[in-house]
């Protein structure tokens, strides 16, 4: 049995928990009934990922987030537009397959990831630059590095661990 101490594997945001813990099949059981039972097609994922946006949506090929560690395969680009808003693209990695890079834009489709990670980093990311903006503050690291981090680092930086501002003073 999976441990419920873990962030869910669709959108490496939300902790699941007893109370917001749901079982996804990832092929959906109306399209692939004999997949219904299979175990690897069963995976413990956030309400939010599997009720509220997934639903019976698929899109093929896609990848299976215990088989392929989907984050290891494209990078969070982080672009501050002239509204002070911060925007997200994603850039695949170069070695990757042509096959791979179609199960990666499935997946972040189909879990809408661009989107609520923008919505979710733009209010840590304004706090931070603000942070490094303001005089007799460190911060440990700079904010042009946030973008070259891979997205599972850049979680944890931003949620997990959440920035540690040292003061200088
Ligand atoms: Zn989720």
């Amino acid at each position: 049995m999976m441990s419920l101490n873990q962030v869910c594997p669709y959108c490496d945001i939300t902790k699941i928990n007893k109370d917001i813990v749901s079982v996804d099949h990832l092929l959906p059981k109306a399209s692939f009934p004999v997949l219904s039972i299979f175990p690897d097609n069963l995976i413990v994922v956030c309400k939010a990922c599997n009720e509220v946006i997934k639903g019976e949506t698929i899109y093929l090929p896609i990848a299976h987030p215990c088989y392929e560690e989907v984050s290891r395969h494209f990078t969070f680009v982080i672009k501050e537009n002239n509204n002070n808003k911060f925007t997200i693209e994603i850039a695949t990695n170069s070695k990757n397959s042509k096959l791979i890079n179609q199960k990666i834009y499935n997946f972040i489709k189909l879990f809408k990831i661009i989107d609520r990670y923008e919505k979710y980093m733009t209010a840590e990311l304004q706090d931070y630059r603000t942070a490094v903006r303001t005089p007799n503050k460190c911060v440990f690291i700079e904010l042009g590095q946030l973008t070259l981090l891979p997205p599972n680092l850049l979680l944890k930086r931003l949620f997990h661990s959440k920035f540690q501002p040292c003061f200088s003073y």
